[in-house]
């Protein structure tokens, strides 16, 4: 079943499971399989104000050494010359 978009206001905003990257001062957390709607017409994404503060949960409880994440993964940075 189908939501209205409120971007678009179009019915297609389905149940999807993303990897979201959450970002907090320079601070990373790869979340995989988050769940999340997204609008099929317009692209936009919809999180559930839960998931993000379970999400925001597991981030501090990693940076405070209170919690161990599954595995490390390095990511390529580069700034952006134009
Ligand atoms: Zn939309």
């Amino acid at each position: 079943m189908s939501k209205k978009c409120n971007v678009c206001g179009k019915l297609s905003c389905e149940e999807k499971k993303i990897d979201y990257l959450y970002s907090y001062k320079g601070n990373y957390l790869l979340v995989q399989d988050t769940p999340v709607e997204i609008c099929q017409e317009c692209g936009m994404i919809y999180y559930e104000a839960s998931v993000l503060k379970k999400i925001e949960n597991n981030f501090f409880e990693i940076q405070k050494h209170k919690k161990d994440p599954d595995n490390y993964i390095e990511i390529p940075r580069l700034e952006y010359t134009g």
